[in-house]
């Protein structure tokens, strides 16, 4: 049967303060008496929305996978308050970690270590490392540590979907599978953070994000960090090396295709009888004014500096997947280090979804 929707509690700790307000630690007393009972909380962090859990229970673990209907073998992020508890769950701490971990933490950067013997299986898939995080959200670090323990939280999503950057996305795709949403408002980044293989020398960026390869190689030294090679090759055919690293994933219900002459390519969408979006930061062009003028046509003004760009994506494209079009064309975003984790996410929201189920979310 169906449960009820879930309580979504507003919290906020504004810069001017040293605590949070009594309501918003009630709730985040309230969120962790869930939690310690093996509960769901949908969390606020600077990256994206989380479904956290006790990452030290595995039956806890086990109701976030059903949730979000995630393939077993895609392995969940431990969210940390600190070093102290990050070396708490790895077996050994190497080198690149140690860096990382000094110079970025707290931020959106995921450390994959040698995984230590209390994090459950379920929590890696089954595999000999783990991923850490310590974010920088003020309230999420003050929910870990009135918890005392280490949350497993992947993006509060249906498995593949695009990632929530607001409460209100989490209600609407995972609405009656959890038991509280804490509201802490729209989040910083807007994408999903950096994940580096800390595990091999040198370090590997499994996942482009936030962080980019320029600042790790700024923490680790010059050629001390390698290319997240998913992007060098074509999306889409690569097998999967590391657990998780999928092809399709954060991809809206309406098709999407990247183009590099995307005005040509919306007018010939349109010419086909065709109800388009257009996510374009070309909004002046004499093209874009043209065809602003179609009623079958939704333009949507996009930034031009990739952290912007990142800030608005997801938000961008659960508005515009609410308006039943036909496609959503992307205008093409450059091949240059700055934007590489937002090409990522373009790329594989643009990969077509494959007969079988790829695994990530
Ligand atoms: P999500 O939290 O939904 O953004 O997804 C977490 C991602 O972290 C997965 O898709 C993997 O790419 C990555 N990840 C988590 N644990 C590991 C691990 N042990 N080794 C490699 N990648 C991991
Ligand atoms: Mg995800």
């Amino acid at each position: 049967m169906p449960r009820s929707l879930p309580d979504t509690v507003l919290i906020e700790w504004p810069q001017s303060l040293s605590q949070p307000a009594p309501d918003t630690e009630r709730a985040l007393d309230r969120a962790a008496d869930l939690l310690r009972h093996g509960g769901l909380v949908a969390i606020p962090t600077e990256t994206v929305y989380g479904l956290a859990a006790d990452a030290l229970n595995a039956t806890a673990i086990e109701k976030i996978f059903r949730a979000k209907q995630r393939p077993a073998t895609n392995p969940l992020i431990v969210h940390v308050v600190d070093v102290g508890m990050a070396q708490s769950l790895a077996a050994e701490w190497p080198a690149a970690a140690a860096a990382i971990t000094a110079e970025l933490w707290p931020g959106p950067v995921t450390v994959v270590v040698p995984r230590g013997t209390s994090v459950p299986d379920t929590v890696t898939a089954g595999g000999a490392t783990v991923a850490l995080r310590c974010p920088q959200h003020r309230l999420t670090r003050r929910l870990i540590e009135k918890l005392g323990r280490p949350l497993a939280a992947p993006s509060a999503n249906r498995s593949e979907a695009v990632s929530p950057t607001t409460a209100h996305h989490v209600l609407e795709s995972l609405g009656n599978r959890i038991d509280l949403i804490l509201n802490g408002g729209s989040c910083d980044c807007g994408i999903e953070s950096t994940v580096v293989d800390c595990t091999q020398v040198p370090a590997r960026i499994l996942r482009p994000g936030p962080i980019s390869r320029q600042i790790l190689e700024e923490v680790l030294g010059r050629g001390m960090v390698m290319e997240c090679d998913r992007l060098s090759r074509r999306v889409g055919l690569q097998a999967a090396r590391a657990p998780g690293q999928h092809a399709r994933h954060y991809a809206p219900q309406t098709p999407l295709e990247l183009s590099p002459c995307a005005a040509d390519r919306v007018a010939c969408l349109l010419r086909s009888g065709k109800r388009i979006g257009w996510l374009t930061t070309q909004t002046n062009s004499a093209n874009a004014r043209l065809l602003a003028q179609s009623r079958e046509l939704v333009i949507v003004p996009m930034p031009e500096e990739p952290v912007l760009f990142a800030r608005q994506l997801y938000a961008t494209l659960h508005a515009i997947d609410q308006r039943g079009l036909d496609a959503i064309v992307v205008d093409a975003v450059p091949d240059t280090e700055a934007w590489q984790a937002v090409r990522d996410r373009l790329l594989r929201a643009a990969t077509p979804a494959p007969a079988i189920a790829t695994g990530e979310s």
